[in-house]
């Protein structure tokens, strides 16, 4: 056998952290020698970096369970301490790579990481495979067929992938068998060098840290899947993200964070859900469908997908100019949960404390920090949820808040979510908001959404004194409510009113169906057809 050239392989694990329909592990795995699946993590950049305690669990937890299924394959999982443009080099080495295989990125900034990676890693004579299973679609291939550019209405969105093949569908699981003869060489200190760190290890402090409601992982994101297909009925009824007191609180079926890490394959998901629909002969019908909400996540990867300023207000082209204030009081008081709305305060605390909220829980605090009443930049909210929210994707996540603070892709800005009325609606009895900001839990359902209404009795009663164990509003919501509105109604009409030469292409191509008028029919279309999502 001399002279025949080994393979030896880095599978790279980023995103797609999952054994099933795993394309780009498959293939690399095929007449393989050696492999060595790898997670690079640089351990300083833990401690200092944005991410929220909960999000650095929920990683940990994927990659212990990435390990264990890998050592049932009689191989383990390599988290590599370092940044990969200085261990790829070295490790290449010393391990004597031919191939590395990973899964694509598909968001700007991974694209460009990934081509230096490639070009480091090609000039030392190794061969790369690359694999697009972040997403349904492939998002290059939408572009192509929309003349290079990402389609920025839904309409349009669903109208390409109606002219596309049907996405491909999973893999198997990678099994023994897929292994064959191809080895891990393991060290006994193999522990000590490339084991999963623990929370303490990266320099977090765990204490008071409560239970988690998401465990990461691929085996918990399998078994949520399950659970959230046997709910047939429910996915059959499924039309558009209804809100029960109930659904306020974290779900055993909620899959984002999982979709996030793709710890889940979104293609898996996509025909798991159209056997069922086939199934119980529901005819599938994006967007009110639940295949439509998996659709939203792929119609944002795919606008952001060319567009590095997409996390930007200025210099983005899909993006409205606004002037927002700045004020970092207001900001910090939003962010911490004190700004005085309870249903505001009761949502963020949630937020800070399980990394999790529901969707219209989002349109609420988003609305209120940008145009509905603090008038702040919906940057600043976007950087909180990537800090604090376990489904927080750089695609989505920026582009929900474009949406919500109507800078992008939709603009309701004549419909304002009352921070009071809206949340009571849903739980008129505010048990929600006892849950989570137990210092008003006394107050009775009458109060509990503006507690600084209630006489001084009620308030000793429920022994909570606002103004003193908790804030009095930070604004006064009609008031603030109103002139954002006619501030928002400024800045568009001032778009419509601009030349066209001034106005950025992509903005025009929308905007260009004309603001006033006629945009009232137009956005009352949009209204019918995006509230699905929005
Ligand atoms: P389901 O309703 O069960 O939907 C199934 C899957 O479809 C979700 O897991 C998610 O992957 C996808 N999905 C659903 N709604 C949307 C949507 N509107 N846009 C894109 N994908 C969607 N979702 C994220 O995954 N990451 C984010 O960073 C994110 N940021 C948001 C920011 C704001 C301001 C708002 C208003 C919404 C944001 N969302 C984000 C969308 C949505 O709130 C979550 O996807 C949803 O609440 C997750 O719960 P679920 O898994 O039960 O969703
Ligand atoms: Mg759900």
């Amino acid at each position: 056998m001399s002279g025949e050239r080994e393979k030896n392989v880095i599978h790279w694990f980023r995103k797609g952290l999952r054994l099933h329909d795993n394309p780009a592990l498959k293939e690399a795995l095929e007449g393989a020698t050696t492999i060595r699946c790898v997670y690079t993590l640089d351990p300083w950049f833990a401690g200092s970096s944005q991410v929220g305690i909960n999000k650095w669990r929920f990683l940990l937890n994927c990659l212990e369970d990435l390990d264990a299924s890998l050592r049932k394959l009689n191989s383990r999982l390599f988290v590599v301490r370092g940044q990969p443009a200085d261990v790829f080099p070295q490790l290449s080495k010393e391990w004597n790579i031919t191939t590395l295989s990973f899964e694509e990125d598909p968001e700007p900034f991974g694209k460009d990481r990934d081509a230096a990676i490639c070009t480091l890693v090609r000039d030392a004579g190794i061969e790369v495979i690359i694999k697009t299973c972040h997403t349904v679609y492939d998002s290059k291939a939408i572009l192509e067929k929309n003349g290079g550019r990402p389609p920025l209405t839904y309409n349009k969105f669903q109208k390409i992938l109606e002219e596309m093949d049907l996405p491909p569908r999973p893999l198997e699981t990678v099994t023994v068998g897929d292994f064959g003869d191809c080895r891990t060489p393991l060290s006994v200190d193999h522990d000590e060098k490339y084991g999963v760190p623990t929370l303490e290890e990266l320099g977090f402090d765990t204490e008071g840290l409560g239970q988690s409601n998401f465990h990461g992982g691929e085996t918990e994101a399998l078994a949520r899947l399950d659970r959230h297909l046997e709910r047939k009925a429910w996915v059959a009824s499924f039309e558009k993200p209804k809100m029960t007191p109930q659904s306020l609180f974290p779900s055993h079926t909620a899959l984002s964070p999982y979709l996030r890490f793709s710890c889940l394959s979104p293609r898996l998901f996509y025909w798991k859900l159209t056997e069922l629909y086939t199934k119980i002969k529901k005819k599938n019908n994006p967007p009110l469908s639940l295949h439509g909400q998996l659709l939203w996540r792929e119609f944002f990867y795919t606008a952001a997908s060319n567009n590095p300023r997409f996390d930007q207000m200025v210099g983005n082209p899909v993006c409205v100019q606004i002037p927002w204030d700045i004020n970092q009081e207001a900001l910090a008081k939003w962010a911490e949960g004190m700004t005085g709305f309870p249903w505001i305060d009761a949502i963020m605390k949630q937020l800070r404390k399980e990394g999790w909220i529901h969707h219209l829980a989002r349109h609420s605090v988003a609305c209120f920090l940008t145009r509905g009443d603090l008038w702040i930049s919906w940057e600043d909210g976007m950087k909180v949820f990537e800090e604090l929210l376990l489904d927080a994707d750089w695609s989505v996540n920026a582009g929900m808040w474009m949406w919500l603070s109507c800078s992008s892709f939709f603009q309701q800005f004549f419909h304002c979510y009352c921070p009071v009325g809206f949340g009571k609606r849903i739980d008129p009895n505010g048990d929600f908001i006892r849950h989570y900001l137990p210092i008003l839990k006394r107050f009775p359902a009458k109060y509990i959404y503006e507690p600084w209404n209630a006489p001084e009795s009620v308030q000793k009663t429920a022994k909570c004194i606002i103004g003193k164990d908790y804030p009095v509003p930070m604004v006064n919501h009609s008031e603030v409510s109103r002139i954002n509105m006619e501030r928002m109604r400024q800045v568009y009409h001032r778009l419509t009113m601009r030349s066209t030469a001034t106005i950025p292409k992509q903005i025009h191509s929308r905007e260009g169906q004309q603001y006033t008028k006629h945009s009232k029919l137009y956005l009352r279309k949009q209204v019918k057809e995006l509230s699905s999502a929005g």
